[in-house]
């Protein structure tokens, strides 16, 4: 683990992905909200694995807003990423305002190789990985809230005493 600044490496992965999405496809567009917290300074974690954590459920955002683009012509897709210290921890969340993960898909999401994605765009690694990463890796949680057809959020909970 190094001190690492949690704010720069998930605006970094944000622009990226968004970046990569437009590559593909020109004609995708999304709103990018960024709220972090000034006042985290750097938080003792393993860059790589955070990093790639922060990419897996920013990555997951724009899939689920580009779903529902595909479905809706006229919806606005919209992605954010907020840092926040609280107490003895800091939180990250990832929202977007995709179609939301249904009930009986909630339950399977953190099982490695569960997928709803068609072969070949997903492997379903990477929320598990995020799991054990977050939980095991770094003595946090990893949480998320949905509504069916409003949107999801992830939130990463890190204490800061690692
Ligand atoms: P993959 O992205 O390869 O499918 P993940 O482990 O990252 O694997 O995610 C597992 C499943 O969880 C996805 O296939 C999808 O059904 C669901 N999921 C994850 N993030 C979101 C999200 N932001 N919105 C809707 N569904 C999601
Ligand atoms: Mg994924």
């Amino acid at each position: 683990k190094e001190p690492t600044d949690i704010n720069a490496l998930a605006d970094e992965y944000l622009r990226l992905a968004y970046h990569g999405l437009r590559a593909k496809d020109k004609s995708f567009n999304a709103e990018l909200i960024t709220d972090f917290d000034k006042t985290i300074g750097k938080v003792n974690v393993i860059p790589q694995d955070m990093g790639r954590v922060i990419l897996n459920l920013i990555t997951n955002a724009f899939y689920a807003v580009n779903e529902k683009k595909q479905q809706e012509k006229d919806f606005k897709p919209s992605v954010s990423v907020t840092t926040k210290k609280m107490g003895g921890h800091v939180e990250i969340k990832v929202t977007d305002n995709g179609n939301g993960i249904p009930k009986k898909v909630l339950d399977k999401i953190f099982q490695p190789f569960f997928t709803t994605k068609p072969t070949g765009q997903g492997t379903g690694l990477g929320l598990s990985m995020s799991y054990d990463i977050v939980t095991k890796g770094h003595g946090g949680e990893l949480k998320v809230e949905t509504k069916d057809g409003e949107g999801t959020t992830f939130c990463i909970n890190l204490p800061l005493t690692n």
